[in-house]
């Protein structure tokens, strides 16, 4: 039996000028409330790790303040381009998407796939195809952009490249099982088709029987790092969640990125840890939750 524990994040990078303005701050620590509320009703009623990650993401998916599923960042082209996974750490199987343009859950898709078995990794319009074909809920293009992720590829487009990005879960639950999901929109003005680091299992997202990871920040950096594999490996190999995440994050910064990232271990052990200003997070456990903005 274990103490079950949920840390969520909801994207490291531009949320330091969102709380200068006490009206964006708000909603984000609202959101990220939410989702820890989900997430957290699931392992107290014994709930899976899995089922809890995968509710936490979803609130985050559709609260239009974060980057991932409606809300979004921007393509160069104008439109938002989802990439999601999800992995359980019990046993390793694991789902992802990548370049989804109308599904209203990107994470519930990974999850699909997870649940059928057969591939860890679908792109593009006919795996998205596909996936409504089989129940995935697809939504109107338009539903996924908001105003605001208009008006940031329009500071992209002057050539202000801030980032905000990505919303993240991982957890333990009270059978002693770690499991991790990520779901974003990815880098503001990306190019068409670009993959970032969120759905490649081992670098942005992942879960095994030490530690489960998800990531945010610059994914060129972290998939160039082999960032959440090699973070779990630390933690298998007796580092703490503190140390392993600040090894990787140096790692990262030698690739010229920054970012975030969240590890939880086995033995219900945790760190939130940023190289960016600032970092949307959040824990929940024994029955209660707190969300953090600033670094
Ligand atoms: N890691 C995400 C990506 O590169 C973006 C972010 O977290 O800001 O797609």
């Amino acid at each position: 039996m274990s103490e079950p524990v949920l840390c969520i994040h909801g994207g490291a990078g531009r949320w330091s000028d969102e709380i200068a303005d006490s009206a964006l701050g708000a909603p984000v620590h609202a959101g990220l409330a939410a989702a820890l509320a989900a997430g957290g009703a699931l392992l107290a009623a014994g709930g899976s790790a899995l089922d809890a990650v995968q509710a936490a993401v979803s609130v985050l998916e559709a609260d239009p303040v974060f980057n991932a599923g409606r809300g979004g960042a921007l393509t160069s082209g104008g439109w938002v381009e989802c990439d999601a996974a999800i992995i359980d750490g019990r046993d390793g199987r694991a789902g992802a998407v990548a370049g989804l343009r109308r599904t209203r859950s990107p994470v519930a898709a990974a999850r699909h796939l997870l649940d059928e078995g057969r591939h860890v990794l679908l792109a593009g319009a006919e795996g998205e195809a596909w996936l409504h074909q089989h129940g995935v809920e697809v939504c109107p293009p338009e539903w996924l952009v908001v105003e605001r992720s208009r008006a940031e590829l329009e500071r992209w487009r002057a050539g202000d490249h801030g980032r905000r990005g990505t919303v993240g879960a991982v957890a333990l639950d009270r059978a002693g099982r770690l499991a991790a999901a990520t779901s974003t929109g990815g880098l503001t003005g990306k190019r068409p088709g670009r993959v970032g680091d969120s759905p490649l299992i081992g670098a942005g997202t992942w879960a095994d029987g030490a530690a489960a990871i998800s990531c945010t920040g610059l994914g060129e950096a972290f998939i160039r790092a082999g960032f959440a594999l090699r973070t779990a490996l630390a933690v298998g190999g007796g580092a703490t969640p503190a140390a392993a995440a600040a090894d990787g994050l140096a790692r990262v910064s030698g690739f010229g990125g920054t970012g975030g990232t969240i590890v939880l271990a086995a033995d219900g052990t945790w760190e939130l840890a940023t190289s960016d200003p600032a970092m949307a997070r959040g824990v929940w456990s024994r029955g209660s939750s707190q969300t953090w903005i600033a670094r």
